[in-house]
């Protein structure tokens, strides 16, 4: 499938060049958006014979919303579960993290942006529920929503087990495989998955994951991930609507909240925080050049948000700590996971040899890409294996990380990508709460590999508030005012997550 895309896409461009050499298109019209039967005209002009669309007036036809960031020219587009982000006058963006580009720069003009139609829709194809083409010829966008036969799925619980439907259009040929880790994968030929719909009906509460793909060959791949061990399965296909359906009996396969589950569609409470304050016991942290602990800020900041959260009724709040007492990685990783945990927010406080850097910072889980978010996750990880030492165990391999690192790091890539998107949305809501919250420099929303983001099953990020290696920043930290700011920061960006998460 996405190699017919490949091909298809060559052909336009080759098409396009042609249509473009023989009749050429120079002067500022507007380009035809064909949806649901009817169309509509949205702005485009002609560059050097390259079609620009106006994103802002695609965005309104066919939905998604647009973030002006005007410092920097920072502009993100958000469809349907797709985050792009784009600068103006650079033909790079990124796309759910990951960086693309364009061959020709994004623009601004009139107040509206616009990109380059070729190369830009098949992205956005790629990310859609629906399918949406490009006729350079015709200068026409398509939106149809009637492409896909595989459409939906549902989960629902029975007297002695548990009810997987994945609804297609017609009946396919299907295979259906149970492989380690508590996955099932159905593999239906000839199908062609509506990705964003069936991504859209993750439920936290029973499944680690759920992925919809689009194979190579033709083949569309449902894979879930449950948390619970499957033993006896079967599976058929049914009629009324053409549905596959695995029943999954067995009576260990029940979940603790199976009556709540709703026979079709997503229920993504998000109502258990956990509130993790960094370090504690015998772990101090980071310590100031005037002797304050980073546990015991952490500490502080974590009670006045755990408070926050408390007050609110909407929430139940776990902390991993409220005392100033010794919690391992794997405590607070069983804390977090045990409780079924929606969100988890780590607390710290930033540490450097040069005692002039300052300013707080968001991280979430992903491969580090610079020095600086690397050398921030290399510090906080070094307190857990040098607890892990104390601890007696690997007592000689603790002392040299690098032993301990190439084991993690796989993990690390496995587990990394499961919430990174959720993960990156809560640090940029944290981000803009801090931004207008706290006075001192914003360094802003990074990634890199912590240990203990990476083992918890739910969207997490750390948070480093300030820097306790710097006199003004240590002051701020012990500074029961700055520990509030930081608090309701969170807890305001806690809300933006329920209520944008809860509502898709
Ligand atoms: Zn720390």
């Amino acid at each position: 499938m996405m190699q017919a895309k490949v091909n298809y896409l060559m052909g336009l461009i080759l098409t396009c060049t042609f249509l473009l050499v023989i009749f050429p298109l120079n002067s500022s019209a507007d380009v035809k958006v064909i949806i649901s039967g009817g169309y509509e005209k949205i702005s485009s002009f002609n560059e050097k014979k390259i079609e620009f669309i106006s994103l802002s007036e695609l965005a309104a036809t066919a939905g998604g919303r647009l973030d002006w960031s005007v410092v920097g020219h920072k502009i993100s587009f958000k469809s349907e579960n797709a985050r792009f982000e784009f600068l103006v006058g650079s033909p790079y963006f990124r796309l759910n993290d990951t960086t693309h580009n364009l061959t020709f720069p994004v623009t601004l003009k009139d107040g509206q942006l616009f990109v380059p139609a070729e190369r830009f829709l098949p992205y956005l194809d790629r990310v859609s529920g629906r399918r949406i083409t490009w006729d350079s010829s015709r200068r026409e966008i398509r939106i149809d929503s009637e492409y896909f036969n595989v459409t939906d799925i549902a989960f629902s619980s029975k007297a002695n087990g548990f009810l997987v439907e994945l609804f297609l259009t017609t009946a396919l040929p299907y295979d259906v495989l149970v492989t380690e880790g508590n996955w099932i994968n159905i593999n239906v030929r000839g199908g062609t998955v509506n990705r964003s719909r069936i991504i859209s009906r993750k439920d936290r509460r029973f499944m680690y994951n759920l992925k919809a793909e689009q194979l190579e060959n033709n083949t569309a791949q449902i894979s879930v991930r449950f948390k619970r061990e499957i033993k006896t399965w079967n599976h058929k296909i049914v009629q009324n609507p053409p549905r596959i359906q695995i029943s999954i009996a067995d009576a260990n396969f029940s979940f603790d909240t199976t009556k709540h589950i709703a026979p079709v569609g997503p229920d993504n409470k998000i109502d258990v925080i956990i509130v993790d304050a960094g370090h504690g016991g015998r772990d101090n942290g980071a310590i100031g050049q005037r002797g304050t602990k980073e546990k015991d800020v952490c500490l502080a900041i974590a009670k006045k948000l755990a408070k926050l959260i408390r007050k609110d009724k909407q929430f139940k709040v776990i902390m991993t700590r409220d005392q100033d007492k010794t919690v391992s990685l794997e405590q607070r990783a069983a804390i977090a996971n045990n409780s079924g945990g929606d969100l988890f927010i780590s607390i710290h406080a930033n540490a450097s040899p040069k005692h002039s850097v300052r300013g707080w910072n968001v991280f979430f889980l992903a491969p580090a890409r610079n020095d600086s978010a690397r050398s921030v996750a290399q510090l906080e990880n070094s307190y857990f294996l040098r607890e892990r030492s104390t601890l007696g165990t690997h007592m000689e391999q603790a002392e040299q990380t690098d032993d301990i690192d190439p084991v993690l790091s796989i993990l690390n890539e496995m587990i990394m990508t499961e919430f990174q998107e959720e993960s990156h949305d809560f640090a940029m809501m944290a981000d803009r709460e801090f931004r207008s919250k706290l006075k001192i420099p914003a360094r802003g929303v990074d990634q890199a590999a912590f240990f203990v983001l990476n083992k918890v099953y739910t969207p997490s990020v750390l948070i480093e508030a300030a820097f306790i290696s710097n006199k003004t920043e240590e002051k701020l930290l012990k500074d029961k005012k700055y520990q509030q700011k930081v608090a309701d920061g969170l807890y305001r960006a806690i809300k933006r997550f329920k209520s944008k998460y809860e509502s898709k």
